[in-house]
């Protein structure tokens, strides 16, 4: 029974695809429709608690414009655990995740858990990332895959809870 002071996790994707949201709605449990661009980088904390053990989630929130790309491994190195947003309604996202995923598994920490999260899963008539793709690709690249909506609240504390999860058996 050991207890976690603090977990680096760092959200890395396309701009646009949802991760200030997604942090927003773990760690304030809102929504915003004008989400401000993210300059840089930004921290937030949330504390879960998993039966007897609690993970103190302290997490890196990056920008995603390329022109701040060199300060990525700022923000994920000793990172434990990663988010890797894509958005489903838009395929050139998915393939920008992708590049990260890589980077991740190049440069990364040995053994980051790494999670694949296809955001704006309200917005399925304009679906253009399939859901079977992505986990196959989750798949073969060892991390794990999940649709969310910060706007909906769908698997957004899910993701976090399934880090935690890998994180505490780990
Ligand atoms: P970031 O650049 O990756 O941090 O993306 P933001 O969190 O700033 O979100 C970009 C835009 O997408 C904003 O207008 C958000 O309101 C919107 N957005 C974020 N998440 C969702 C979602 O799950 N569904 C929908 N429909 N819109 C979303
Ligand atoms: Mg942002």
């Amino acid at each position: 029974n050991h207890k976690f002071d603090s977990v680096k996790q760092v959200l890395l994707g396309d701009v646009g695809t949802g991760k200030s949201s997604i942090v927003l709605r773990f760690v304030k449990g809102q929504f915003v429709e004008f989400q401000e661009s993210t300059i840089g980088a930004a921290f937030f904390t949330r504390t879960l608690s998993m039966n007897d053990q609690t993970v103190k989630f302290e997490i890196w929130d990056t920008a995603g414009q390329e022109r701040y790309h060199s300060l990525a491994p700022m923000y994920y190195r000793g990172a434990a655990a990663a988010i890797i947003a894509y958005d489903i309604t838009n395929p050139a996202t998915f393939t920008r995740a992708k590049k990260w995923v890589q980077e991740l598994q190049a440069q990364g920490t040995a053994g980051i858990v790494m999670a694949l999260a296809g955001n704006k899963a309200d917005l399925l008539e304009a679906r253009k990332v399939t859901a079977e793709e992505a986990l196959a690709y989750a798949q073969e690249n060892n991390l794990f895959f999940m649709e969310t909506s910060a706007k909906a609240a769908i698997n957004v504390n899910e993701i976090f809870h399934e880090i935690a999860k890998r994180l505490l058996q780990s």
